[in-house]
């Protein structure tokens, strides 16, 4: 685990403002600030994890949180019949730009596939 500080660090911490959807003991989600979808939700846990290769037998219940979470707030937010994305960028070649382990949760547009 990284103790690290960061982006969504900063942003957990209330040091930067951000689009609050949804919080509890273990993740925190708001809105992408350049949102590639009509609905941009990044879904983040509060542990200090870099990225999936972090993740150990002993995060398997945070790991399946950031899931949880992105089927609860697409029911509660109206897209889970209509259909949603849900993306982990994982190091650089992937795109991954924040050292902290969060999941895209995209919904509100045809997606295509494969994707870019
Ligand atoms: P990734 O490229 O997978 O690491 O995703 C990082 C995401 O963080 C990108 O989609 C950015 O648009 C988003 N992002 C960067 N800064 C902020 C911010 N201050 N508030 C909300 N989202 C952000």
């Amino acid at each position: 685990m990284s103790q690290n500080d960061n982006l969504f660090k900063k942003i957990m911490r209330g040091e930067i403002p951000s689009a609050k959807v949804y919080e509890d003991d273990d993740v925190y989600a708001f809105k992408d600030i350049a949102p590639a979808a009509p609905t941009h939700i990044l879904i983040i846990p509060k542990a200090p994890l870099d990225s999936l290769n972090e993740l150990t037998d002993n995060d398997a219940a945070v790991a399946g949180k950031l899931l949880v979470t992105a089927a609860k707030l697409a029911k509660e937010l109206g897209f889970a019949d209509t259909g949603y994305r849900c993306v982990i960028n994982t190091g650089a070649q992937a795109g991954q730009t924040v050292p902290h382990l969060h999941l895209h949760l995209l919904a509100g547009r045809d997606l295509q596939w494969p994707p870019g």
